[in-house]
């Protein structure tokens, strides 16, 4: 397999699809997958090669999908980091906001089932 210098594979090369392995010890993970390749890293160890596989093969399939995709993906990683810091800083303001969120939501989802009801 050919990997540029920074370890990634060109765009062009396909890397071989993983395949799932077994769980990693003591985590919610499975060798062979992406979350393997993250909790290898989070325990400081080096990914096995299967992870690693998995891992380039996520990278190669990431890198196929067209630039704006690409780019609403990166935002969507720029919300979801932001929400998580917030949501660090101001633990009791976040819980207060989610709850409130979503008794709303779920009363507009009743709200709407409702009205399906009385169409049908
Ligand atoms: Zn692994």
């Amino acid at each position: 397999m050919t990997a540029t210098r920074s370890g990634r594979y060109a765009k062009s090369i396909r890397p071989p699809k993983p395949v799932e392995g077994d769980r990693l010890p003591g985590v919610n993970a499975r060798h062979g997958t992406t979350s393997g390749f993250s909790r290898h890293q989070e325990m400081g160890e080096e990914p096995c090669e299967s992870c690693r596989a998995a891992k380039a093969y996520y990278d190669w399939e990431w890198l196929q999908a067209p630039d704006k995709v690409r780019r609403n993906r990166l935002f969507a990683k720029a919300q979801a980091r932001a929400t998580t810091e917030l949501r660090r800083a101001h633990p009791e303001e976040y819980a207060e906001a989610y709850q409130r969120h979503r008794a709303a939501l779920l009363a507009e989802a009743m709200a709407e089932d409702a009205a399906e009801d009385e169409d049908a």
